[in-house]
């Protein structure tokens, strides 16, 4: 069994480390919470940015809410996970 949270609409919030990509319910909860990329002092809208794991899921990192961040083209690939907030 693996343990799941839920959204409003029922959307799986916390997948764990079952599966590596963010759902799309997931990523809409990113633009409420962040609302912009989360490099410091980056301002490119949330919907221009992909999320991505602060402890990447080959490290072990879970695909939940609490370990990700969203990050632009710009920054996404490049940013070391410490210098993003994932709010
Ligand atoms: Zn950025």
């Amino acid at each position: 069994m693996i343990p799941v949270v839920l959204g409003g609409e029922g959307e799986v919030l916390d997948l764990g480390q079952a599966t590596r990509l963010f759902t799309a319910g997931q990523t809409a909860a990113l633009w409420l919470r962040d609302r912009v990329c989360s490099f410091p002092e980056c301002s490119i809208p949330a919907h221009w940015c992909d999320a991505h794991h602060l402890i990447h899921w080959l490290d072990g990192g879970v695909s939940q809410l609490s370990n990700a961040a969203l990050l632009c083209g710009r920054h996404h690939g490049g940013a070391p996970a410490t210098d993003c907030s994932g709010r």
